[in-house]
């Protein structure tokens, strides 16, 4: 069994430092600047498992301490998408949320529309259909990202939903 121990925040998983050398390694061969902000964009990233949007990114990296701006964030963000080390998810936002890439299975996500609840599923099977479905086309299937949206069934049955009013956006 894995050891329980858990050690102070800044140690980061082995993902988490194996895709800070290839974002370092990255921006070197690129000619960017490697700023220490950069990297704490990366490492919040790669810390958290949710879907994290820019704003939140920023804020959280404001509680810590960090002194960045929300342009450096956003560049951050671009550059960590063009490296393949961040994907971007359209959560029904209107703005983009991002999640870590390196390391991690291809995957659908399922969001309830009426509660903002994400769900992430791996599947062989839908990996095998897409595989198939490129392949048919001439095709080699890359990586993917999928959103679904639905209801959870708990709110289908019961009208129920917590957040609803929350995100009260009427058009
Ligand atoms: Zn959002
Ligand atoms: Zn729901
Ligand atoms: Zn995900």
């Amino acid at each position: 069994m894995a050891s329980s121990k858990t050690k102070g925040k800044k140690d980061l998983s082995q993902q988490a430092l194996q895709a800070e050398t290839l974002f370092k390694d990255a921006m070197k061969a690129e000619g960017y600047r490697c700023t220490r902000e950069r990297l704490t964009v990366l490492r919040e990233i790669y810390e958290s498992d949710s879907h994290l949007d820019a704003d939140e990114i920023f804020v959280r990296l404001k509680k810590k301490g960090i002194s960045i701006s929300r342009a450096t964030v956003y560049h951050t963000l671009d550059l960590l998408f063009k490296f393949h080390l961040v994907n971007k998810i359209d959560l029904g936002h209107k703005h983009t949320h991002y999640e870590k890439s390196f390391g991690v299975d291809n995957h659908l996500h399922i969001i309830c529309e009426q509660c903002d609840r994400v769900v992430e599923v791996h599947s062989d099977e839908l990996n095998e259909i897409l595989e198939r479905l490129c392949e048919k086309n001439g095709f080699m299937l890359g990586s993917f990202s999928l959103q679904v949206f639905a209801k959870c069934r708990e709110e289908t049955e019961h009208h129920h939903c917590s957040k609803s009013c929350k995100n009260d956006t009427r058009v």
